[in-house]
């Protein structure tokens, strides 16, 4: 999972992205480097390696139309409107889905549209997607996500606890309808907070 292995196309799209302009300013310093940062509201973005490993792992293509749920600070979301023709991204908290799409916005991205709302539902009025990325850790994939997806389509989920060592998953689809999982390298994500999953926590606002 070392950023040497990633393709020409997904080191550019980091290269254009500034980090820095997704965390706050007490993070400015440590924008460069190789490790989660915290992006507010007891959230975190991933290290840049792991969002190019992600980013591989789906394929993308300039025509793909792309889910993202768990739209935190955004910067996941450039990189994937960077290298896809749409990016559909949903994001739980209100506050974050506003600034990273005031971020984005102001970026100059027009190929991406923001929801607020549980993604374990997906975004039904914009499927099938060719791609699908949860940013987020659920105990179980989404059906509703599974059902989104474009025959022969992509979906990366890290699947496991809240709290502890979860495996990043991916599915592919096959024509026949048929959906195949590969179990990918351990990680750890923030909790996905879903009430049709129903176990991990719950409802927002209850949470604290
Ligand atoms: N990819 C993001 C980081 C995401 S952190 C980035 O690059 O910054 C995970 C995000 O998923 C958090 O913002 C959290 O609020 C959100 N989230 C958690 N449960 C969710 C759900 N059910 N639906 C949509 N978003 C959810």
């Amino acid at each position: 999972m070392n950023s040497g292995e990633v393709s020409p196309a997904i080191d550019q799209a980091l290269r254009r992205v500034p980090r820095g302009a997704f965390v706050g300013p007490q993070w400015q310093e440590r924008a460069h480097e190789d490790r989660p940062l915290p992006i507010g509201c007891g959230q975190t973005t991933s290290q840049p390696s792991l969002v190019a490993y992600m980013t591989e792992q789906l394929a993308l293509t300039p025509k793909s139309r792309v889910l993202e749920i768990g739209t935190g600070s955004g910067f996941q979301t450039a990189i994937l409107a960077e290298l896809a023709a749409e990016v559909f991204t949903v994001e739980l908290l209100p506050e974050l889905a506003a600034s990273a799409r005031q971020r984005l916005d102001g970026m100059g991205y027009r190929n991406v549209s923001y929801r607020v709302g549980d993604g374990a539902e997906g975004w039904p009025e914009h499927a099938p997607f060719d791609a699908i990325i949860v940013t987020a850790a659920g105990r179980a994939l989404p059906p509703a996500l599974i059902a989104q997806l474009r025959p022969g389509g992509r979906l990366l989920a890290p699947l496991g606890p809240p709290e502890g060592e979860q495996t990043l998953v991916l599915v592919d689809t096959r024509s026949n309808g048929e959906w195949h999982r590969r179990d990918l390298c351990s990680v750890w994500f923030v909790p996905l907070v879903s009430a049709s999953l129903g176990d991990l926590r719950p409802r927002l606002g209850e949470v604290n």
